[in-house]
């Protein structure tokens, strides 16, 4: 509150004065009788907190939170229920979940070929209004989910719909994209198409395409496809931050943004309806010619247009991220990770499996080791911190490489960058995240049985590399300090979820039989650590953790109450969490029908 160069007895007189109205001064809402988990040093829990002007102005019990109780204090009883601070989820992609919200959508569900066929012939019979040029955008396809498992999508698989028009079909992954033949010809690629850097054409054995693309290739289609329209961002925006809400979330970090949302946002903001704290990170691309020193100066055009300065009470915009990619994903059929060691194939048959190295470790990586020094130095120097998408182990290994350089520098040493995703960790590496200080943005949900794990990864990796996917706690017990994000809508946006599968990294109860057990022999995460990734942890990558994390006296008021206490119930009960009350800077933004 007190500004720098005022003399230090000054400044002491007036904190004096601060502190003592402060206590006197009735408080605006004391939520009291509650479990209050504050995820501060000692993860003490308390009963009460006052909040006054947007801020926490008391945490302690219930009886001395009575000398802040004015008669216009509001007072809720929390009845014993737990109040947590709000999440902050560092790792989503708002304006996309949001669309999607409002698209052709498979779902995320695990589909058989005609299943899938019959759900986009579905969407195409109820769109009579558009032409046979029309694309047909089908979203949250679950590719690894194809049933049975290994059964081939290619555009014969959509050709055979009833339609004219070229369809995408987009992968929940965000990896490859599905075209049928009209598609195909419509983004004109022959087979003398070459495949664009970062990215491939999947050829059949003529070399034609098969309809499938993978990473960049699927810009060739995308590219194609209507951009959004002011009023379609704008819906999307809002659906994102009623989703956001009802989770409970306070804080994201948008990690790959456009001008397109942000001015959405910002819509949103000037009308007072931005219910969540905003990040946005802006993507380096060092394709089409540009430099790291011309993509820098590209964020920070956009940075003085749509960033709004320090962390204020009300919720605003900040655009302090760079996104980086280093590879693709490491799960079957894309394989675009970044290995240190080739994928393993199967020389043998499917009865009788033979699974050796094959003949490639995935891609290079999308930046070499000297364009990725000479980004991260140029980030460094703008006061931007990095946050680079790593699947694979090699992609993981050449960005710490990359980090150990920047430290080196005076202006390497007040980054914090984070590597988002770590799927695959070599052990060797493990110790670097906390040398280095280096978050992983970890999406906990991955870490179950699933058929993106088992199916699409356990042979793939062979038994040494499969016993240490989804590294969380490994991480966390080599001193990481990790942090959460979605990475909405890879999956559909259930937190509570996901921080079960981070606590037993199992499954849902009714994901099948061949999908029980925990996801290898790694221990999942202590409780305690899954909420502070998702709190203060995430508050950190996003230089927040000041302002935000924690229910601690001169924080903001962003925070939760749930409907059961997250370390009293079942582990597998905490997917079922409920969030009654969210409140962002003391203002109530969602409040469920269950909270009196
Ligand atoms: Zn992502």
């Amino acid at each position: 509150m007190i500004r720098t160069g005022l003399p230090a007895a000054l400044i002491l007189t007036l904190s004096l004065i601060t502190t003592a109205y402060a206590a006197d001064k009735p408080a605006d809402t004391v939520y009291r009788n509650g479990y209050v988990y504050t995820v501060d040093a000692k993860d003490s829990v308390q009963q009460a907190l006052a909040v006054r002007g947007g801020r926490i102005v008391y945490v302690g019990d219930n009886d001395g939170v009575k000398a802040l109780t004015g008669k216009k204090t509001e007072v809720i009883d929390l009845q014993g229920r737990m109040l947590m601070p709000g999440l902050i989820d560092g790792h989503m992609h708002p304006q996309s979940g949001g669309s999607r919200l409002l698209n052709c959508s498979l779902n995320y569900e695990p589909l058989t070929v005609a299943q899938f066929q019959s759900r986009i012939q579905t969407c195409l019979d109820r769109d009579k209004k558009s032409g046979p040029e029309r694309w047909m955008i089908v979203v949250n396809w679950f590719q690894q989910g194809m049933l049975p498992d290994g059964v081939d999508t290619t555009a014969a698989t959509l050709d055979a719909l009833k339609t004219d028009r070229p369809i995408i079909v987009r992968s929940s992954f965000g990896h490859s994209a599905l075209l049928n033949t009209k598609g195909v010809q419509t983004a004109k690629i022959t087979r003398d198409t070459p495949d664009p850097a970062g990215g491939k054409i999947t050829r059949d054995a003529k070399g034609n395409a098969t309809g499938l693309l993978e990473d960049a290739a699927q810009d060739l289609a995308m590219n194609l496809l209507p951009p959004l329209t002011v009023a379609e961002n704008l819906a999307a925006s809002k659906a994102a931050l009623a989703a956001m809400r009802q989770q409970g979330i306070t804080t994201f970090l948008d990690a790959y943004t456009d001008p397109e949302t942000m001015t959405a946002f910002t819509d949103l903001q000037k009308q007072g309806k931005l219910t969540a704290r905003a990040h946005f990170a802006v993507l380096i691309d060092l394709d089409k010619g540009a430099t790291p020193q011309s993509a820098v100066a590209e964020l920070l055009k956009q940075q003085k247009q749509f960033d709004q300065g320090p962390t204020r009470v009300a919720p605003s915009m900040q655009v302090r991220h760079a996104k980086l990619f280093m590879d693709g994903v490491i799960s079957a059929p894309a394989f675009t990770g970044a290995m240190i060691e080739p994928y393993l194939t199967n020389k043998g048959t499917p009865e009788k499996p033979d699974w050796q190295p094959g003949p490639h470790n995935g891609p290079p990586s999308y930046f070499t080791p000297e364009a990725l020094r000479t980004t991260l130095k140029e980030l460094a120097r703008a006061h931007i911190d990095p946050h680079i998408h790593v699947d694979g182990d090699r992609a993981v290994r050449e960005s710490l490489d990359a980090i150990e350089d920047l430290r080196a520098t005076p202006e390497g040493k007040r980054v914090r960058p984070a590597l988002a995703h770590d799927e695959i960790v070599d052990p060797a590496d493990y110790p670097r995240f906390a040398q280095l200080d280096v978050t992983p943005v970890l999406s906990f949900q991955w870490a179950k049985p699933a058929p993106d794990t088992v199916g699409a990864l356990k042979d793939y990796m062979g038994p040494r590399r499969y016993a240490v996917v989804e590294p969380q706690a490994l991480l966390l017990n080599a001193g990481a300090r990790i942090a959460y994000g979605s990475d909405w809508p890879v999956d559909p946006l259930d937190e509570w979820f996901a921080l079960k599968v981070g606590v037993t990294r199992t499954a849902a109860p009714d994901a099948g039989k061949e999908y029980a057990g925990r996801l290898t022999a790694q221990p999942g995460m202590p409780r305690a650590e899954v909420l502070r990734a998702i709190t203060l942890n995430a508050a950190y990558t996003l230089r927040q953790e000041k302002d935000s994390g924690s229910l601690e006296v001169g924080k903001l008021a962003d925070m939760i109450v749930l409907d059961r206490n997250f370390f009293t119930i079942p582990a597998e009960d905490i997917a079922n969490i409920k969030v009654l009350l969210t409140v962002v800077g003391g203002k109530i933004v969602y409040q469920s029908k269950f909270m009196r």
